[in-house]
C-alpha cells in the first residue's frame, strides 16, 4: 500500500507553492477538483502586496492592521510582512518575472487602503494566472485531478490521509501528514467572483472531525463585479482599476461616493460595497457604472489586458464604455483555525494554510492583495515545521465505502442557500434576516440530503451563527440596528 510523506488538498498559490518547497525525494501528491487551474488563485488580477523595503514592512503592518479593524492578530501580521518579502523574492530568485520598467525595476501598483504603491503584479492584470502557470511547471510532484476530497481520515490526534470521490469511485489515500490548502466559501453564495471548485466543503468536513472554525462572519464582498452574466462566477474588475483612476458612476454619470466617505474611489473594499448597496437601495432601479474615461486606450489595453478582453466579449469596448456593476462575494477571512506554523490544534499532523486557514493574518478585513502573499508565507512556513518534525506515525486503515454526496433534492435546496445568503448574510445583516436564515438552514440540515449539501450548509450555519453573536459592526461585517 502507497503512503504518502505528503499530502497536500488544492493546487492553487498555496498548495503548488507548499509543492515546490517540499524535496523531489518525498513522497508527495497533490489532488483538486476539476482542472489545476479552477482555483482563485489562477483569476487574481491585481497583484501581489509586499513590503518596497524593509523600511516599508511597518507600514504595510501598520496597514494590514488598520483593514482588520481590531480582529488581527499582530504576530501574525507581523510574519505575513516581514517574511512577504522573502516569500516574493524566492519566486524571482526561481525565475518568475513580474512587471518592470524600462530599466528593470519592478513595477508596483496601489490599490484601496494601502498607503504607498506596494502591490507588485505580472502580465498586466494577470498576476494570478501567471503565478499558476509558473508554479505548476516547476513542481516537480504528481497532481491528481477531477478528485473531490470527501472525508479526513482521523483517529484521536493523528490524520491519516483523505477519501477521495474519482472517476465515479471512493477510494482512501495515506499519508503520514496532510496539508490543507483548499480555498474559500465562494459557492455558498449567489454572487460571487469565486473558482467553482471553492465551495466550502473543506471547512465542513474539519468541522465534522472537531476543528474550530474562527471568525466565520468575516466575509469580503468586492466592489466592482460586472454580474451580468450566467456563469456562476462573476467578472471582477479589479481594485487596481480605482487605484489607478477609474471612477464610479450614477445613471447621469454623476460620481456619489465622495458623499460616503472621504477616500472616495480609494475607501476600503467594504465602504465601497455598502455605498453602492445602499445608493442602489435608495435610488431604486438606478445602475450604477465603473467609468475608465481617465484611461488612454493604448495604455488601457496594456495594462489590463484580461479586463479588456473579457469584458469585450460581452460587448463592451474599453475604456470607452462604462461597465455596470454591482458588489458580489469576493474573500474569506474566517477559516480553519491554526498556530504560525499552519498546525491545527486539535491533530499533530494537519496543517492548512492560504483562504482555507485562519491566522488571524487578515483580521475582520483583508488589506487588498495580501492574500496570495498569506498563501506563499503560511505553505512555506507549513513546509519548514513540517519538514523539522517528522516523526513515525502508526498507520491505521479505514473503510473505503461513503454515504451518498448528492442526493435528488440537492440542487435545488444548494440554489435556495446561495440565494439565502447573499440576501439575509451578505453586504447588510440584520438580526431578523440573519435568525431567519439559520432557521432555514437548520430546516435543510434535518432534511434528506447528501454530505455535500451538509457540508455547506455547516459552514453557512456557522457564518450565520458568528455574526449573530456579534451586534456591533466591525470589519467587513456590517450590523443594521432595526
Ligand atoms: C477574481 C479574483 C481576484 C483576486 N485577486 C487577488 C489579487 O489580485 N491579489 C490577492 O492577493 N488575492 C486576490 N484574490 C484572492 C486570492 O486569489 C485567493 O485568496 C488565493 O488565490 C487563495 O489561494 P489558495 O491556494 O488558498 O486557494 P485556491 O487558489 O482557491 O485553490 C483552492 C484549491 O483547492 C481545491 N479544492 C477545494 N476543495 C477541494 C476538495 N474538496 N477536494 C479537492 N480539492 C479541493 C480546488 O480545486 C483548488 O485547486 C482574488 C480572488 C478572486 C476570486
Amino acid at each position: 500500500m502507497q503512503i504518502y510523506d505528503v499530502i497536500i488538498v488544492g493546487a492553487g498559490i498555496t498548495g503548488l507553492n507548499a509543492a515546490i518547497n517540499l524535496p523531489k525525494d518525498k513522497k508527495v501528491l497533490i489532488l483538486c477538483k476539476e482542472n489545476s487551474w479552477d482555483c482563485n488563485t489562477f483569476y487574481a488580477q491585481g497583484g501581489i502586496s509586499v513590503a518596497v523595503d524593509e523600511n516599508d514592512v511597518e507600514p504595510h503592518i501598520q496597514d494590514t492592521l488598520k483593514a482588520g479593524a481590531g480582529l488581527c492578530d499582530e504576530k501574525a501580521v507581523r510574519v505575513l510582512c516581514s517574511e512577504g518579502r522573502s516569500a516574493v523574492n524566492s519566486l524571482i530568485e526561481k525565475g518568475f518575472e513580474f512587471d518592470r520598467d524600462e530599466e528593470g525595476n519592478l513595477l508596483y501598483t496601489k490599490e484601496a487602503a494601502h498607503g504607498r504603491n506596494r502591490i507588485v503584479h505580472a502580465g498586466g492584470d494577470a498576476t494570478g494566472r501567471e503565478v499558476h502557470l509558473f508554479l505548476m511547471q516547476n513542481n516537480p510532484h504528481p497532481l491528481m485531478y477531477k478528485t473531490t476530497v470527501v472525508d479526513i481520515l482521523h483517529k484521536d490526534d493523528l490524520v491519516y490521509g483523505v477519501k477521495i470521490f474519482h472517476q465515479g469511485k471512493f477510494k482512501n489515500l495515506y499519508s503520514k501528514n496532510l496539508i490543507l490548502a483548499s480555498g474559500g466559501i465562494g459557492a455558498l453564495y449567489e454572487y460571487h467572483t469565486n473558482a467553482r471548485t471553492v465551495s466550502a466543503d473543506i471547512q465542513g468536513l474539519a468541522l465534522e472531525c472537531g476543528c474550530e472554525l474562527r471568525d466565520m462572519a468575516m466575509t469580503q464582498f468586492h466592489p466592482t463585479v460586472f454580474i451580468n452574466t450566467d456563469k456562476a462566477r462573476k467578472q471582477l474588475l479589479t481594485e487596481s482599476l480605482r487605484g489607478e483612476g477609474a471612477y464610479l458612476v450614477n445613471e447621469k454619470g454623476e460620481r456619489f461616493l465622495l458623499d460616503y466617505d472621504k477616500r472616495g474611489e480609494l475607501s476600503p473594499r467594504d465602504i465601497v460595497s455598502r455605498a453602492i448597496y445602499d445608493y442602489k437601495q435608495k435610488h431604486k432601479g438606478d445602475i450604477v457604472y465603473l467609468s475608465f474615461k481617465n484611461f488612454e486606450k493604448g495604455f488601457f489595453k496594456k495594462r489590463f489586458p484580461t479586463i479588456y478582453y473579457n469584458l469585450k466579449d460581452f460587448g463592451f469596448n474599453l475604456p470607452e464604455d462604462r461597465v455596470p456593476i454591482s458588489p458580489a462575494f469576493h474573500y474569506f477571512m474566517g477559516g480553519i483555525k491554526c498556530d504560525l506554523d499552519a498546525r491545527v490544534e486539535k491533530f499533530k499532523n494537519l496543517y492548512v494554510a492560504g483562504e482555507v486557514a485562519n491566522t488571524r493574518v487578515h483580521g475582520a478585513n483583508r488589506l487588498a492583495s495580501n492574500s496570495l502573499l498569506e498563501g506563499l508565507v503560511f505553505s512555506t512556513r507549513a513546509v519548514k515545521h513540517l519538514l523539522k518534525h517528522q516523526e513515525n506515525f502508526p498507520h491505521i486503515e479505514f473503510e473505503e465505502k461513503s454515504e451518498i454526496l448528492i442526493k435528488n433534492n440537492d440542487k435545488i435546496l444548494k440554489n435556495e442557500l446561495r440565494h439565502i445568503m447573499w440576501e439575509k448574510v451578505g453586504i447588510i445583516r440584520t438580526k431578523t434576516k440573519l435568525n431567519m436564515a439559520l432557521k432555514r438552514v437548520n430546516e435543510m440540515l434535518n432534511m434528506d440530503i447528501g454530505k455535500l449539501l451538509r457540508l455547506r450548509l455547516k459552514v453557512a450555519r456557522s457564518i450565520i451563527e458568528d455574526a449573530l453573536s456579534r451586534d456591533k459592526s466591525i470589519g467587513a461585517h456590517y450590523m443594521k440596528k432595526e
